[in-house]
């Protein structure tokens, strides 16, 4: 069983999206707070990135933020946040991120959200780690992912063991059983990755 102290959520920067996706943004930072979970995030506050931040904050919880410098303003820093971290770089923003995390939570996002999925389940797939990472599939918004990473094992792309390397719960009430399900991380992590 995986002790989970902190948290990297994935979630999109746009706020124009159905009131389904928010709910379960706001619902995820007033759940983690709840749990005494520190978030780990990107740093705006802007779309559900925003919401599940201001859930938590005012649910007492703890909030990290990590932004580069260049979507500082872009993205409208959050400037409430319990800690924010201004970084040169995405490198160093994602590499901080993940630093922090015990484990990742994924909400329904855009590219920077995929990329960001993306990245950690490669990671994790190289050996680089062993966190948890648990997709929250909002609505069934992550049923195309799923159904490209299976047809990539299908088609001999990718090995049955893609298929261990994240876990899909339903709902944002999933999300805290999944992680206590998992398993210790077998290794400390320490990528050799930059
Ligand atoms: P999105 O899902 O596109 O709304 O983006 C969610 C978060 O991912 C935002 O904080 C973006 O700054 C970030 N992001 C966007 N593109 C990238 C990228 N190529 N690599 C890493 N993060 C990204």
């Amino acid at each position: 069983m995986a002790l989970v102290k902190s948290v990297c959520v994935y979630c999109g920067s746009s706020g124009r999206v159905d009131e389904t996706y928010r709910a379960a943004a706001t619902r995820l930072g007033v759940t983690l707070a709840g749990a005494g979970i520190e978030i780990v995030y990107g740093g705006g506050r802007v779309g559900l990135m925003g919401l599940v931040a201001d859930a938590a904050l005012a649910s007492g919880g703890r909030v990290t933020g990590i932004i580069p410098i260049h979507l500082h303003d872009r993205e409208v820093g959050h400037s409430g946040l319990s800690e924010l971290v201004v970084v040169e770089n995405m490198h160093d923003r994602k590499r901080r991120m993940f630093d922090l995390a015990d484990a990742f939570a994924v909400l329904p996002g855009g590219l920077g959200t995929l990329d960001e999925t993306i990245e950690m389940l490669t990671w994790k797939q190289l050996g680089l780690h062993d966190k948890p990472i648990v997709i929250i599939d909002v609505a069934g918004y992550w049923a195309p992912l799923i159904e490209l990473i299976d047809h990539a094992v299908a088609s001999g792309f990718a090995g049955r063991s893609a298929l261990q390397l994240f876990r899909v719960v339903r709902r944002v009430e999933d999300l805290l059983p999944a992680l206590a399900a998992a398993p210790t991380p077998a290794f400390a992590p320490e990528p050799r990755y930059v």
